[in-house]
C-alpha cells in the first residue's frame, strides 16, 4: 500500500479546523487534525507546500519512522506549527492502519484499561449563583466533574465566562479583542467561589479550575493553599510553563493538585515536571503534541512518576482530535480526564463521527480506524473565517498572559 494524496482541507463550521486526509492506492484513507487556533494557516501552508509533497509514494505502515522523518528531517525540531502538523500525519496513519487491520485503534494501542473516558464540561457564569445553575446542569447531565470559572467583581470581562453557555469560543474577533486582568481582585475572589459550589454539591463531584497561565509561582502558590478546603482535582496553569522550575515553589506550598500542559508540543516541554513530580495531570493533546505516538510517549513517562493524563479538549480541536484522544484515554494505564466540550451541529455535520456520551463518559468509537469522517462538500460550504484569541492586560496596560 502507498500513499497517492494528502490535502488540506480548511473549513469553518462556526469556528476554523484544519484537517489533513491521507489517500492510499486501495482507497482507504485516514484524517488527522490539524487545528492550531489562531495560527490555522501557517499549520495549513507547513502541510501543503512542506510535508504533502514527501508522503507521497510512502507506505502509510511505516507509522513511527514516518514520525521521526518529518521531526529529524525538518532539522528546525519542535515548536507548535511543526509539531501539529507532524500530529496530523500521525493520526492519519493510526485511522489507515486501524482501517486496514480492521479494529478501532484503541484496540492497537493495547485495548481497553476502562469502561469510559470520564470527561469534565465547563460551568462558566458571571456571579457565583449563574455558576451553580450551570453546575447544577451539568450534574444533572450526569457529568461527575466540571471545571468552574467565574466572572471577577471590578473587572468588565474574565477567562472562560462566555454569553452561550454550550458553545464556548474564546476566538472571537480577527483583531484580537482586549481584556484587563487584576490579580488582586481574582484572587480575592476565587476561595469564595469554591466554597459556594462544595457546599451546594457536596464532596463527590470533581472540581477544577483553570488559572490560565495568569500567575507567579508564588501567586500561584497563595491561590493553591486558599483551595485547600474545597479538594479541587486540579488548579489548572497556575502559572506560564516556559520555566519548569517555578513549579517547584508552587509544589513547597500547597497540596492542590496541579495541571498543565495544553500549549505543550513534545516531551521536552514537561520532561522536568514529570521527573520531578511538580504536576499531578499532564495536559498534551493528540493535535500539539505530535500525534497519537508522542502523545503515547509522554503519557507512558508521566506513568513511571505518579503523574496522569488530563488532555485538553476544547472546541478548537475538531472532532478528528477528540476522536484520537479517546482511543489513547481508553488504552493507557494512567489516564486522568479528558476535557470534553461540545461542538456546535454545524461543526458535528461536518465531521461524522462515533464516540458517544453517556452518563458522564465519553466512550469511543468501536468502527475500524478512529471512526470519525469529513464531509468534503459541506466543509466547501464553510470557507475560513480570520478569528484570533484574546490578549490581556493589567489594569495599568501592562501586557500580561491571557
Ligand atoms: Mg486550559
Amino acid at each position: 500500500m502507498r500513499i497517492t494524496d494528502a490535502r488540506v482541507i480548511v473549513t469553518c463550521p462556526d469556528r476554523n479546523f484544519v484537517t489533513l486526509k491521507i489517500v492510499t492506492d486501495e482507497g482507504v484513507y485516514g484524517l488527522g487534525d490539524a487545528t492550531l487556533n489562531g495560527r490555522e494557516l501557517a499549520v495549513a501552508a507547513y502541510l501543503r507546500d512542506h510535508v504533502a509533497p514527501l508522503l507521497i509514494g510512502r507506505d502509510p505502515s511505516r507509522i513511527e519512522d514516518t514520525w521521526q522523518y518529518l521531526y529529524k528531517g525538518a532539522y528546525w525540531r519542535r515548536g507548535p506549527v511543526t509539531m501539529t502538523a507532524v500530529a496530523a500525519v500521525d493520526t492519519a496513519l493510526w485511522d489507515i492502519l486501524g482501517k486496514v487491520a480492521g479494529l478501532p485503534v484503541y484496540r492497537l494501542l493495547g485495548g481497553r484499561s476502562r469502561a469510559g473516558v470520564t470527561v469534565y464540561g465547563h460551568a462558566n457564569g458571571e456571579s457565583v449563583d449563574d455558576v451553580l445553575t450551570e453546575v447544577a446542569r451539568y450534574v444533572e447531565l450526569g457529568y461527575r466533574a466540571v471545571r468552574v470559572q467565574t466572572g471577577v467583581p471590578g473587572l468588565a470581562s474574565t477567562y472562560g465566562v462566555s454569553t452561550n453557555k454550550m458553545f464556548y469560543e474564546p476566538a472571537d474577533a480577527a483583531i484580537p479583542t482586549e481584556n484587563v486582568w487584576s490579580t488582586e481582585r481574582y484572587l480575592a475572589h476565587v476561595p469564595s467561589v469554591f466554597a459556594r459550589v462544595r457546599e451546594e454539591f457536596g464532596p463527590a463531584l470533581k472540581l477544577l479550575h483553570d488559572v490560565h497561565h495568569r500567575l507567579t509561582p508564588i501567586e500561584a502558590a497563595r491561590l493553591g493553599r486558599s483551595l485547600e478546603p474545597f479538594a479541587l482535582t486540579w488548579m489548572e496553569d497556575p502559572v506560564p510553563a516556559e520555566s519548569q522550575d517555578g513549579f517547584r515553589l508552587i509544589r513547597q506550598h500547597t497540596t492542590t493538585p496541579i495541571a498543565v500542559g495544553e500549549v505543550f508540543n513534545t516531551v521536552w516541554d514537561c520532561e522536568q515536571l514529570i521527573r520531578e513530580q511538580l504536576i499531578d495531570y499532564i495536559r498534551t493533546t493528540v493535535v500539539h503534541a505530535g500525534g497519537i505516538s508522542h502523545l503515547r510517549r509522554i503519557f507512558d513517562l508521566a506513568a513511571l512518576h505518579h503523574v496522569r493524563s488530563g488532555s485538553h479538549g476544547a472546541t478548537d480541536l475538531s472532532p478528528v482530535c477528540m476522536a484520537a484522544a479517546l482511543h489513547v484515554d481508553i488504552a493507557i494505564p494512567n489516564f486522568g480526564l479528558q476535557e470534553y466540550m461540545r461542538h456546535t451541529d454545524a461543526t458535528d455535520a461536518v465531521f461524522p463521527h462515533g464516540y458517544r456520551y453517556a452518563d458522564g463518559y465519553l466512550h469511543p468509537s468501536e468502527e475500524p480506524g478512529l471512526g470519525v469522517d469529513i464531509d468534503e462538500d459541506l466543509a466547501a460550504k464553510y470557507p475560513y473565517r480570520p478569528a484570533s484569541l484574546p490578549v490581556n492586560r493589567l489594569e495599568d496596560g501592562t501586557m500580561h498572559s491571557w
